[in-house]
């Protein structure tokens, strides 16, 4: 069955033609080239310190086959954008899931974080001369870029918080400060900085103190002090860096928006791509599923007499994990669809439960097939456990579980209380009503 054929039926009327052949391309090039190509890119990235200069040549083949697919840049919706590939964010959340599949297919195909979101930035708030610099060779995939807000020394979930300070002084800001967990900084084809800061402590709105400026790498007085770990994986060539700022000069004509604007962007960064990563982690929880049902019927490796399959509580894992992953697409699928029919702030309820839902679901799949792969589970011999590295970070680095359930809970609580609290007490009112017409008490 192609992936066409296994569209949700929520989905289907929500499909274009194009859309649909689009997306048996990208699952055939998902499966039959970019996952047998993973160990090519490894052994390319080589060991130790060389992993960081490396560019495996492989990821550039996958690229121009990807172009030659027309497989490119379908993460920038054509309601919200004008330089993507023309599909809905729907018809991209169905693709997405596909390269959710493969650690390379996202870049691959020039879909990939931390560049789409930076893309999306520069393409909503970028005046001509930064997207003519930034935008257009990323929009080609020659440059990569990093985004740079989370800091060491303050619980960066509350953007009010970040603190790396950006004085102005004639036509330049002074960067001062330091940033941690900054995805992409490792990598040499990294040649642009997204920087938050600090440009007026003392402004009486603490929402209008930061700004967001562009910095080239290589400015003076930039550094990659170190380079962070996920679970022990380097995620190299391009990695999380903690990177510190002493006195670098930027062009004021760096700042994206004006001066002030950066909550602004934050919040308008990651538009239709707030998804995204959910999106993808579907992918990796049927991945994760697939992997299950290969090794509960290997016959090689049986206990105590059968397969796994003939264990009962194997199936139960299986039946759990296809209802938990089909519940989780379509809480996505909502969510892209409430985006395409408006933007991303319409639709911040259904955001926040595909953000809060799907990494924990995925979760609980990949586990499973840990599990049932016993140590080969927790080796790099399988995917299972760099899947289940890589979803768990999610639950952080995607803003924390715990904001998009407060979040979440607060607007449903005061959107709903109007409307519940009367219509409950009318209800009671009224079956008061029908007892005394009929001269009876409540036995309830
Ligand atoms: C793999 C990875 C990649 C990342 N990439 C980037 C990147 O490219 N650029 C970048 O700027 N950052 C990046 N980050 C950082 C990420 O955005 C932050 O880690 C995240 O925003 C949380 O900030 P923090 O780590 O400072 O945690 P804190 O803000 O200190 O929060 C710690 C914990 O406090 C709890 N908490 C927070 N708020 C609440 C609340 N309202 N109610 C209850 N509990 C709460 C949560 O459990 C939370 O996990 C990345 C992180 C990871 C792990």
């Amino acid at each position: 069955m192609s992936a066409s054929s296994r569209i949700p039926p929520i989905a289907q009327p929500f499909v274009g033609d194009r859309a649909k052949i689009a997306l048996d391309l990208v699952e055939d090039f998902v499966e039959r080239v970019c996952i047998p190509a993973e160990p090519v890119f490894s052994a390319q990235l080589g060991h130790g310190r060389e992993r960081w200069n490396a560019n495996p040549a492989i990821l550039e083949d996958l690229k121009s086959k990807a172009r030659q697919m027309g497989l490119w840049n379908m993460f920038l919706p054509k309601n919200h954008f004008s330089q993507g590939a023309g599909f809905s964010n729907l018809e991209y959340g169905l693709m997405a899931e596909y390269l959710g599949r493969s650690r390379l297919a996202s870049e691959a195909t020039n879909n990939s974080a931390p560049d789409t979101g930076n893309m999306e930035v520069l393409a909503t708030y970028g005046n001509d001369s930064q997207k003519q610099l930034w935008l257009a060779p990323l929009l080609k995939g020659e440059i990569r870029s990093a985004f740079l807000m989370t800091e060491p020394d303050v619980a960066s979930s509350d953007a009010t918080n970040i603190q790396l300070s950006m004085r102005r002084e004639g036509n330049e800001y002074i960067l001062n400060g330091s940033k941690w967990w900054a995805s992409g900084v490792g990598d040499p084809r990294c040649k642009i900085y997204i920087v938050m800061g600090k440009s007026s402590p003392d402004h009486i709105d603490p929402y209008r103190q930061q700004s967001i400026i562009l910095v080239p790498v290589g400015t003076p007085g930039i550094k990659i002090h170190r380079m962070l770990t996920v679970y022990g994986y380097d995620d190299s060539p391009a990695g999380h860096g903690h990177v510190t700022f002493e006195n670098v000069r930027v062009p004021a004509s760096n700042l994206i928006l004006g001066e002030g604007r950066g909550f602004e962007i934050m919040q308008g960064r990651l538009g239709p791509g707030r998804i995204h990563h959910a999106m993808r982690t579907i992918g990796a929880a049927e991945k994760a599923l697939e992997w299950l049902i290969a090794r509960v019927n290997d016959d090689r490796k049986k206990t105590f007499g059968k397969p796994l399959s003939a264990h009962a509580v194997l199936l139960e894992w299986i039946a759990r994990s296809r209802i938990e992953i089909d519940a989780a697409r379509l809480i996505v699928i909502n969510a892209a669809i409430k985006i395409d029919q408006g933007d991303a702030k319409s639709a911040l309820k259904e955001i926040a439960e595909a953000k809060i839902l799907v990494p924990q679901s995925a979760l609980t799949v990949i586990d499973r097939a840990v599990q049932a792969f016993g140590a080969a589970g927790v080796s790099q011999d399988t995917p299972l456990a760099y899947l289940w590295a890589l979803v768990r970070t999610l639950r952080i680095a995607d803003g924390p579980d715990e904001v998009h359930l407060q979040q979440l809970g607060k607007r449903e609580n005061s959107t709903r209380k109007h409307e519940i609290i009367p219509r409950l007490d009318w209800q009671y009112k009224e079956s008061e009503r029908l007892l005394a017409a009929r001269g009876l008490k409540s036995n309830l």
